[in-house]
């Protein structure tokens, strides 16, 4: 549970981790959290922690889809422009109007776009193909047996299972649970994620910078990736360096946090990497490098008598970015006993060449436009207006060093 990859498992080099055995670590270590039941209202985003069947038939009655005419098809069968099947309106029957009404051979019944379906007819004459006649109809075409018609059971039938346990509960799936007549629905909550981000260098957007100090924009972005995610996300004021605040700020956050995310302190062997240096010690949380490029350094694990997972993830912004994606990501759908793990992957075809370290796999920020995929310039870490340039990652893999222009890439979809 708290435990993380062994050490050489799943490794490159015997050092570095896999981007899957570090992916498969964490999300080995991460328990769903409780299904709770929500109203409808209050579904969106959740995850759907149970079946969602049909209660009765969609549509649940023989229904029309248009304005027009009910009638029995074989009576418009020799219709035409210049014969039109002339035939009496016996009554009018709009959405939602539950009387019984029944259609005589040689009549028409007024019908509009939802209405129930008469007994005895078999057939709608849209308004367009009519004199829109209100005592008696000229229908100028012959009309078809079952012609914008919508039959019970049509779209789902009784008992048929709508929407699947694992789904992430979007607005068409809202949607179909209320069609299924549900007014609760047994869900996994949104996570809640805090986010800190660590460094003497950091100041709030909005303040005045000295020289040598950057504004934060970790907390911010990680914040609202975690939200784009599934989560209920908050950052909390920047944490300085400090070996001794580190612990107690992320303490402060454990009874109100479900998953911690910090950012900057876990370089390799820098002096001033106090996240590692506060987390070290219990002995819960698993420092390693990761054969991945931007993002080698990485941390996992647990904090707590609750046993909060949590990843210190590193500190330049691209590389907390997509750290955030890989492997944050993942364990906030796992905690949600989500189906929707990854992100989205395409082909595409490289427009230039790509460079890429031995033995990693970059993730390098790129613009993806239908088939073809554009790597942008400024690939540094620390590039984050690159970063805000991109729409997807472009994958190049370990063995790799180079690719040329016109090579098939694998490529994530950023969301
Ligand atoms: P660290 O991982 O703490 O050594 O930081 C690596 C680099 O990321 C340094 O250049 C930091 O200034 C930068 N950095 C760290 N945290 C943040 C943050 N919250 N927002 C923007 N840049 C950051
Ligand atoms: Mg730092």
């Amino acid at each position: 549970m708290t435990e993380a990859v062994a050490p050489g498992v799943g490794t490159v080099d015997g050092s570095l981790s896999t981007v899957e055995a570090y992916q498969s670590a964490i999300l080995q270590a991460i328990t769903p959290l409780p299904p709770v039941r929500v109203e409808l209202a209050d579904a969106e985003g959740c995850v759907l922690a149970e079946d969602v069947t049909a209660a009765v038939p969609l549509p649940s009655f023989d229904n029309s889809s248009m304005d027009g005419y009910a009638v029995l098809a074989a009576d418009t069968d020799h219709s035409s422009e210049r014969s039109p099947a002339t035939l009496p309106v016996m009554a009018e029957i709009a959405a939602g109007d539950t009387a019984a009404y029944g259609l005589a051979p040689g009549t028409a019944i007024r019908i509009m776009t939802g209405a129930r379906l008469p007994a005895g007819a078999d057939a709608v004459a849209p308004v367009e193909w009519t004199d829109g006649g209100t005592a008696r109809v000229e229908i100028y075409r012959p009309v078809a047996h079952g012609n914008a018609v919508r039959y019970a059971g049509g779209d789902a039938t009784a008992g048929e299972t709508l929407l699947e346990k694992g789904v992430r509960l979007r607005p068409m799936h809202i949607a179909v649970a209320a069609s299924a007549g549900r007014t609760m629905l047994m869900v996994r909550p949104r996570p809640r994620v805090a986010v800190l981000s660590t460094g003497n260098e950091l100041t709030e957007p909005g303040t005045p910078l000295v020289p040598g100090q950057i504004w934060d924009s970790n907390s911010y972005m990680i914040a609202a990736a975690a939200r784009e995610a599934g989560a209920t996300a908050y950052r909390r004021s920047v944490v300085p360096d400090d070996p001794a605040g580190v612990l107690p700020a992320l303490e402060e956050q454990l009874a109100r946090a479900d998953l911690l995310i910090t950012t900057g302190g876990v370089s390799m062997g820098g002096e001033h990497d106090v996240v590692k240096a506060a987390l070290r010690d219990l002995g819960t949380v698993t420092f390693r490098k990761v054969a991945v490029q931007p993002g080698m350094p990485q941390g996992f694990g647990t904090i707590g008598a609750g046993r909060v997972p949590i990843f210190t993830l590193p500190g330049n912004p691209v590389s907390a970015y997509v750290s955030f994606q890989l492997f944050v990501r993942p364990a906030i759908a796992a905690l949600q006993d989500a189906r929707d793990l990854r992100l989205p992957g395409v082909r595409a075809t490289l427009t230039a060449s790509v460079r890429s370290p031995e033995g990693r796999r970059s993730y390098l920020r790129g613009v993806l436009d239908g088939g073809q995929v554009t790597p942008l310039s400024g690939q540094g870490s620390h590039q984050i207006a690159a970063l805000g340039k991109a729409n997807a990652l472009i994958i190049v893999p370990e063995r790799e060093t180079q690719l040329p222009q016109g090579e098939t890439v694998d490529v994530v979809v950023l969301p």
